[in-house]
């Protein structure tokens, strides 16, 4: 499989790589929208959170929780925004999920993450409830 990062996992592709375990990789976003902007992915290979193996779950976000801890150590950011884009039409370019660590500064110009998408609901939230809900 072609996969840009599975290639980086394996170290066959160089990375800023900032923190590794056995079950994921972290390493500096290499269009960073500030500084010390990680992106942390699991060693095993899923396109999104929807076929990521359940097992692999609590390992890889305790990687997240680590190199978010790391980054508040050595940056000392005034927060954090995080994420993952999933999916090509939420910006996903690589088709191996990975999580987004964007330090965050007082005055930084930035917004959060209710600045992302404006598509206000025709339906109720009363509405969309019930019909989430019915297919649980
Ligand atoms: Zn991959």
């Amino acid at each position: 499989m072609d996969c840009l990062f599975c290639s980086i996992s394996k170290g066959e592709i160089p990375s800023y790589t900032v923190y590794q375990d056995e079950h994921a990789v972290a390493f500096l976003d290499i269009h960073p929208l500030a500084p010390g902007h990680t992106v942390v992915i699991p060693r095993v290979h899923s396109a999104t959170i929807l076929d990521f193996p359940e097992a692999e779950m609590e390992p890889f976000l305790k990687g997240v929780k680590t190199v978010t801890a790391l980054l508040q150590r050595t940056l000392n950011p005034d927060g954090f925004t995080m994420g993952i884009n999933h999916g090509i039409v939420s910006g996903q370019s690589v088709s191996h999920l990975h999580f987004h660590i964007i330090p965050r500064w007082n005055n930084d110009k930035g917004g959060s993450l209710h600045s992302v998408v404006h598509n206000t609901p025709k339906e109720s939230v009363e509405e969309i409830a019930e019909r989430i809900s019915d297919g649980a």
